[in-house]
């Protein structure tokens, strides 16, 4: 059979490549995809499993033109916030229906890749002849496959379910069988779990603000200091790095030492902070719904948001209500035949095993040039998860996952990548050219010197899309936006795709809109830079009443080593937190923390000018234990909250309660759905 010449060839049909097809229809470039169209999406569709809202924010998952059409379609009440997987899919499905006449369906078998053109085989014995190609299949998974067969029901209730993989998609599951009731056994080596919405309040604000994760991660302000980066992140610490027993001494309420199986082995996580970028890529993060702030943003249309997909997936507080119950992965003895597990001299049973495993790349094979044999798919031999120093004109997209924020962030960036590869022969020479350096570089800078591990695909989203926004010109420079707002724009919004796209090469009409929107929704991101100005003032403040103490230097020193090991700091700061709920007296307290501290370096400069090193030691040292006091003190009468993990908000009755009238509620929901469901 002859084979058929095009441009471009598409592999596989996904969310992914939209972008790409849009910079080759503005360029001119012809291309076809081949695909059965049977995106992960489709097939939980087919299965009536469609039921659940992404954990990552709608400006991080969707397309940067998709969004300026929302916008313009929405206007003022255009928000961020989750959208639910039915959104998710239908905007591939528009994309999907506008590209239909490019669509060829077909199942690509394997590819074999010469030095000017690659030829196609699909199963059905057609064959193509493709300048370049482009290979977006997405990642093989069994707990996919579990998505789509385990349908979660009332028949459940009462049951006991062992899970043996921990992710995103495993908390979707444990979330279903929890609200109807079931026990889940997670056999675990640990996880990192972060909260996925924040709730803030201001006094200038009709109720609470929300604000997703992963818009809260001001990429850029790294770039002024890493060391103060990565303590605003770590937002009280990651869960892990911490070591327990220190943790048992200053936070008793922490997830890891309420329940010490779900801390992650240090060897796994010490990396975490280790590499020369802010954040190490290859660590995955659950996100999940805390029950405090989904009852403030769904409790009003709780049935309705139910029926939507937003559930309660808070594993801390199943764990702390006995929902679900921790194994230790290396400890624990599963027998699949008498279906029990045993640890340390205990054993459970349980109805139902659902594995897990780790996602690997559905990529057809590709024989390389001469005697090359099969390409294998590394993150670490691959640029920007693009493009092979083996491979000749292919090209991969959305095998670069984030472990926070959308995938498409990153895959949209991608796509222009692999456009301006194809688009501009001097621009893919000059990579090609030290493309063996380029991998070196980054591997230099974003994985701390450790082994391979099946998770390096995994990625700090704003980290990666500023990288490929370098490689590509269009990263916008400090000095391009000026004066306060500017600043604030530069270093407080996070790296958004569209951040990338209002001018340049790859600008979209409309974006600065967006932006603009963005800045109004988000008031310009105040409460951000008011936290990440706060940390330092707090550090230096205990710093400062270590150098200003009565003893000798060389005491000084090591105390202050200590300190800035241990994280002290940000265990307090971690736990002054967040406000717990609206209420002037509780904004009256956080000012009565907040300005003293902003204000320390000032007056303790005077008081030392004035009265010596003595007197300023003692206004030091009475300004952190009235700190400390006021801090402890909030967190007691539940004023405070820890960003991440909260356990104390957790264990309160108000929760306790909240969450049995979800119970109810989730039942009700799920009949009306079963029994409008029509019948097979
Ligand atoms: C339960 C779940 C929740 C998720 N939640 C989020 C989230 O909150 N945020 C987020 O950003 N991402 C999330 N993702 C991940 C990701 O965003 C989506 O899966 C995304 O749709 C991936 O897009 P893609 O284009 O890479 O792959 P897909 O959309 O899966 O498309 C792959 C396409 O390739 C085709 N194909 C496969 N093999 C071949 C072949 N040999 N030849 C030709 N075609 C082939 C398939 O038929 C399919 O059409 C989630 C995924 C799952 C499963």
């Amino acid at each position: 059979m002859e084979a058929r010449e095009i441009e471009v060839l598409i592999v596989g049909g996904g969310f992914s490549t939209m972008p790409l097809i849009r910079e080759l229809e503005a360029s001119g470039i012809g291309w076809l995809m081949v695909s059965p169209m049977t995106p992960i999406w489709q097939q939980l569709e087919a299965a009536d499993a469609l039921d659940f809202d992404l954990v990552s924010s709608l400006q991080s998952s969707v397309y940067s033109f998709e969004l300026v059409e929302m916008l313009k379609e929405q206007g003022d009440n255009f928000t961020d916030g989750f959208p639910t997987a039915r959104e998710f899919y239908d905007i591939h499905k528009k994309y999907a229906a506008r590209h239909a006449a490019n669509i060829h369906h077909g199942r690509v078998d394997s590819i074999d890749n010469h030095a000017d053109h690659s030829i196609v085989h699909l199963d059905s014995g057609e064959q193509f002849r493709a300048r370049h190609v482009v290979v977006a299949t997405a990642f093989r998974r069994l707990m996919n496959a579990n998505l789509k067969q385990i349908r979660v029901d009332a028949s459940f209730a009462g049951k006991s379910v062992a899970i043996t993989s921990t992710g995103d998609s495993s908390n979707l599951l444990i979330a279903k069988l929890v609200a109807h009731g079931a026990k889940v056994h997670l056999v675990t080596n640990g996880f990192i779990i972060l909260d996925k919405m924040f709730a803030t309040f201001s006094p200038l604000d009709d109720g609470p603000r929300f604000v997703p994760l992963d818009q809260l991660e001001c990429h850029n302000f790294s770039e002024i200091s890493k060391w103060s980066y990565r303590a605003f992140i770590d937002g009280g610490y990651i869960h892990g790095l911490i070591h327990h027993r220190f943790a048992k001494l200053f936070d008793r309420d922490s997830l890891g030492v309420r329940h010490p199986k779900s801390i992650r082995p240090h060897k796994d996580i010490r990396s975490f902070f280790r590499a020369k970028a802010p954040v190490e890529n290859g660590h995955i993060a659950i996100k999940y719904w805390p029950i405090d702030v989904y009852k403030l943003h769904c409790e009003e249309t709780l049935e309705q948001k139910i029926r939507d997909g937003y559930l309660i997936n808070d594993l801390p507080f199943f764990l702390e209500h006995g929902h679900v119950k921790l194994w230790d992965k290396t400890d624990a003895t599963i027998d699949h035949e008498a279906m029990t597990i045993s640890e340390g001299g205990e054993t459970a049973s349980f109805d139902l095993i659902i594995d897990g495993d780790q996602e690997v790349p559905n990529i057809p094979d590709i024989r390389m040039q001469g005697d090359g044999g099969i390409f294998a798919y590394r993150p670490r031999e691959q640029f920007l998860g693009v493009t092979s120093p083996q491979l000749d004109n292919i090209y991969t997209i959305g095998f670069t996952r984030p472990f926070t924020g959308g995938l498409n962030n990153i895959s949209e960036m991608q796509c222009l990548l692999v456009h301006r590869m194809i688009s501009d022969p001097a621009f893919r020479a000059d990579i090609r050219d030290n493309i063996d350096q380029r991998i070196a570089g980054y591997n230099a800078t974003y994985y701390a010197s450790r082994p391979e591990k099946k998770t390096d695909h995994l990625v700090w989203y704003g980290t990666f899309t500023d990288e490929v926004a370098k490689v590509l010109g269009i990263r916008p420079k400090r000095g391009d936006t000026p004066g306060f707002m500017g600043l604030m724009k530069y270093y407080m919004f996070p790296n958004n795709v569209f951040r990338f796209r209002e001018k340049g090469r790859y600008a979209v009409e409309g974006i600065d809109g967006l932006i603009a929107h963005t800045a109004k929704q988000y008031h310009d991101y105040k409460v951000l830079a008011l936290l990440v100005i706060r940390y330092p003032f707090f550090e230096l403040l205990a710093l400062g009443t270590i150098l200003l103490a009565p003893v000798p230097w060389w005491i000084k020193i090591p105390l202050a080593i200590i300190h800035n090991r241990l994280p002290f700091t940000s265990t307090l700061v971690g736990k002054f937190g967040l406000p717990t709920r609206e209420s002037k007296a509780i904004f009256n307290y956080r000012k009565a923390i907040s300005f003293p501290v902003l204000a320390y370096p000032v007056v303790a400069a005077v008081v030392w000018a004035a009265a010596g090193m003595g007197a300023a030691f003692g206004f030091s040292a009475a300004l952190l234990a009235y700190v400390y006091a006021m801090i402890h003190w909030g967190t007691a009468k539940g004023w405070n909250r820890k960003f991440f993990c909260d356990m104390k908000s957790k264990r309160s009755p108000e929760m306790v309660g909240f969450f049995e009238k979800y119970r109810q509620i989730f039942a009700r929901a799920q009949s009306i759905t079963q029994r409008s469901d029509p019948p097979d």
